[in-house]
């Protein structure tokens, strides 16, 4: 859910904030240093991760900032990263999160104000937003400890709360605003025509405001008191180090846009780190709310969110620039120690699947960083990112933008797709040709084969054609006029589907004539996708449900983890006997909500086979609810623990395929809501000769 701060900052002085400024300083003092200018290169991690040989990895590979966690009370954990990180020039902020913790305690020790749900609840672990008591135990106490060190310790960029803290246990109160007495209270000050708290109960009180129009009013007075708290924390911390900055996570909640903008000075502008972008990287929808926020004034910077093994690495350095090109930075997240990423694979099992190697990661974000200084030394410079350093004949245009255009191979739903900000990059090959008949041709490395959507993407402009795409020779579409008076971003799109071979493509645009206004024949060339459309497993085995408490379902190995036996029968949930059953899945979607039961904290197995006449490379493509593991011919390639609803083709693995038969093995898990499949293969071969099966 996203709010928008209404009118709230129309009073605020409209500051210019020099792009890419996120601790003091402005463009031109980009270069990363210990000094902190510049972007955010970041990474989320254990004090304990902070080993000597990993902060020398993060420094080699071009990273600059460390938030690294630790929820007590206590700086001691901090002192020896801090060394470490200031010997390599890393600075390091103190990341906490609040979720229900010993803030929690501590603030309702003294002062147990409690957070009132619009509905009139009394939430029992989550204190109220205006709690100052509660802001002063939380974040105000650390923050003041920390500056006496700051002071003196430029290593030190600052501190960042996770601000759960309105989300003690499993409430994520946060997404209300709180009509507790004493919020009501200070909302009735100055105000006519409000009732008192004791005329009207907690639970009429939103009804009230609804009804007399008043609930945007209240609103921005929740969020003008979040303000205040969190810049009067600010000011104080400023007294004592002026150069100790503030951070949040996750950015996109209730007040995910008041914190920071307390926090956040000209001078020292709060980084707020966004967790939605995890496995889709870059939008440009966060680029849109960061024109919002400069446009209210608010010294804010967004940061983008990457999941390090949501993707394989090299999909990952194009999303890394245009975070830190564009907005504030990002900051790398995982769940298991990063050691495994940038150092060695120890072997060890883990919850989720990382793909590539140590030596591919860190090549990836040399690569990303490397670019992110050269454009910051260089604003005309063109990245080698970006489908941009094109000539006349055969360029490459790099199909790893694509997943970066196109967060998912699946054919775009034309809502999700409006929602999620289609991501224009807004950088062009930029293509002079002399006249009718002349055309540019483009490298695309897709090696997959099957029926695509192909959609090429140009901008218009004033001297632009009338353009012919095709791909390998097939027309995309018919022409395209692509004349327009003034500049325009990549509105021009050819369209069509089409069958694809399992080679290489190549995408041709050939100007095949103009409009009489158009002054000339220059192409604009923004990028090309290929959304496969090939079909969903049709059929499974399934078995299930067995438990999953918590998630531990997920963790422990059933027994169809171990014997695949159709005809055995296995305790599931209650100890109630389950077996393999043939299901359908109803246009590719197998409902595990609707074919079993219970529903709820439970997990269940799929089996199909997968034909394949040789041994190739294949791509499979899962979209589960919530998180899967995929076993291929017995061996573990897939593993994503995640609450989250069933898109298409969200997981992409990359797959190697035996001659014959392949089984393919899928655990789901459910916590509550929606619980389901979606499993398809991009194949490397002829269409026809691969198909699925149930059963062995
Ligand atoms: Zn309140």
């Amino acid at each position: 859910m996203r709010r928008t701060w209404g009118g709230l900052w129309v009073a605020a002085v409209a500051m210019a904030m020099a792009l890419g400024a996120v601790a003091g300083g402005g463009a031109r003092a980009a270069a990363a240093g210990p000094d902190g200018a510049g972007p955010v290169r970041g990474i989320y991690l254990g004090a304990g991760e902070c080993t000597d040989e990993l902060l020398d990895a993060l420094r080699d590979v071009g990273l600059n900032t460390l938030f690294v966690t630790n929820n007590t009370y206590d700086l001691a954990p901090l002192r020896p990263v801090v060394e470490r990180a200031k010997a390599r020039g890393l600075r390091v902020y103190w990341a906490m999160f609040f979720h229900g913790g010993p803030e929690i305690e501590r603030g309702f020790a003294d002062n147990p104000r409690r957070f009132v749900r619009q509905d009139g609840t009394v939430t029992q672990r989550t204190t109220c937003p205006l709690d100052e008591v509660y802001w002063e135990k939380a974040a105000g106490e650390r923050a003041l400890m920390l500056a006496q060190w700051a002071a003196t310790e430029p290593t030190i960029a600052g501190i960042a709360y996770d601000i759960e803290m309105y989300g003690g246990a499993s409430d994520y109160d946060w997404d209300q605003f709180c009509v507790c007495d004493r919020c009501w209270a200070a909302f009735r000050e100055g105000r006519s025509g409000v009732p008192a708290a004791s005329a009207l109960p907690a639970a009429e009180r939103w009804p009230w405001l609804t009804r007399a129009g008043r609930t945007e009013e209240y609103e921005a007075f929740q969020r003008a008191g979040v303000r205040r708290i969190t810049a009067d924390i600010a000011r104080r911390v400023h007294a004592i180090a002026p150069n100790m900055g503030f951070a949040i996570l996750p950015y996109g909640t209730i007040f995910a846009d008041d914190v920071p903008a307390g926090f956040g000075t000209a001078k020292l502008p709060c980084p707020a780190m966004r967790e939605d972008t995890y496995s889709a990287g870059y939008r440009m929808d966060v680029e849109a709310d960061q024109a919002r926020l400069d446009r209210e004034g608010a010294h804010v910077r967004i940061l983008i969110g990457l999941w390090a093994h949501k993707r394989p690495p090299e999909q990952w350095p194009l999303h890394a620039y245009l975070s830190a090109t564009r907005v504030g930075g990002y900051w790398l997240y995982e769940e298991f120690p990063f050691s495994r990423v940038f150092l060695r694979d120890t072997g060890e099992p883990l919850r989720f699947t990382l793909q590539g190697s140590p030596a591919e990661w860190r090549s990836a974000f040399t690569l990303a960083n490397q670019e992110i200084d050269r454009r910051l030394a260089d604003p005309d410079y063109r990245p080698a990112l970006m489908p941009t350093r094109l000539r006349r004949t055969d360029c490459a245009m790099d199909l790893s933008v694509m997943p970066l255009v196109a967060p998912t191979l699946a054919k775009p739903d034309p809502v999700a797709w409006a929602d999620d900000g289609f991501p224009w990059t807004g950088e062009y090959a930029r293509v002079e040709l002399r006249g009718p008949g002349e055309q540019v041709t483009f490298a695309l490395p897709h090696r997959y084969g099957g029926p695509h959507q192909v959609c090429v993407l140009l901008a218009g402009g004033p001297a632009s054609p009338i353009v012919q795409v095709r791909l390998d020779g097939k027309a995309v579409g018919p022409p395209l006029d692509t004349y327009s008076p003034r500049l325009t971003p990549a509105l021009f799109e050819a369209k069509a589907d089409l069958e694809l071979d399992a080679t290489p493509h190549r995408v041709t645009l050939e100007a095949v004539g103009k409009n009489p206004a158009s002054t000339g024949y220059v192409i604009r060339a923004e990028s090309a996708l290929l959304y496969y459309l090939g079909p969903f497993c049709p059929e499974y085995y399934v078995i299930g449900p067995f438990p999953n408490p918590e998630h531990r379902g997920f963790l422990e190995a059933y027994p169809p983890e171990r014997e695949l036996k159709l005809s055995a029968s296995y305790p599931g949930v209650d100890g109630k006997p389950v077996s393999w059953r043939r299901m359908e899945a109803t246009g590719g979607f197998l409902d595990l909500e609707k074919l079993l039961t219970p529903n709820e904290w439970t997990v269940a197995y799929a089996l199909t086979y997968y034909y394949s006449p040789r041994a190739r490379p294949a791509r499979l493509l899962l979209g589960s609810d919530d998180g899967a593991k995929v076993w291929l011919n017995g061996q573990l390639v897939w593993s994503e623990m995640e609450r989250r609803g069933n898109d298409a083709d969200r997981d992409r693995v990359e797959v190697q395929l035996q001659r014959g038969w392949n089984q393919i093995l899928v655990k789901v898990e459910q916590g509550e809501g929606g619980w389901g499949l979606r499993l398809r293969m991009t194949d490397v071969g002829p269409k026809a000769d691969s198909r699925w099966r149930a059963g062995p």
